[in-house]
């Protein structure tokens, strides 16, 4: 599974860092690093919460593609 890290619309919340820290990376003002995370299966969970606590939609869980072939 990926997260789409949409950094236009962080607001800067740290309610995604607060379920996981480890996954959700801040810059010192508290706003989401950019690029798109990749999560391993056993984040998935931790990171599915993370990202449907964000307020601001900034975080779009998608599903990983499956491999060409
Ligand atoms: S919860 Fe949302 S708004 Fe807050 S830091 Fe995380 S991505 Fe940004």
């Amino acid at each position: 599974m990926r997260i789409i890290v949409h950094n236009d619309k962080c607001q800067g919340h740290a309610r995604c860092w607060a379920q996981a820290p480890h996954i959700f990376v801040l810059d010192d003002e508290g706003y989401i690093l950019p690029g798109n995370l990749e999560i391993p299966i056993g984040e998935q969970p931790l990171a599915s919460r993370g990202a449907r606590s964000c307020p601001e939609h900034a975080l779009e869980i998608a599903p990983t593609p499956a491999p060409a072939g």
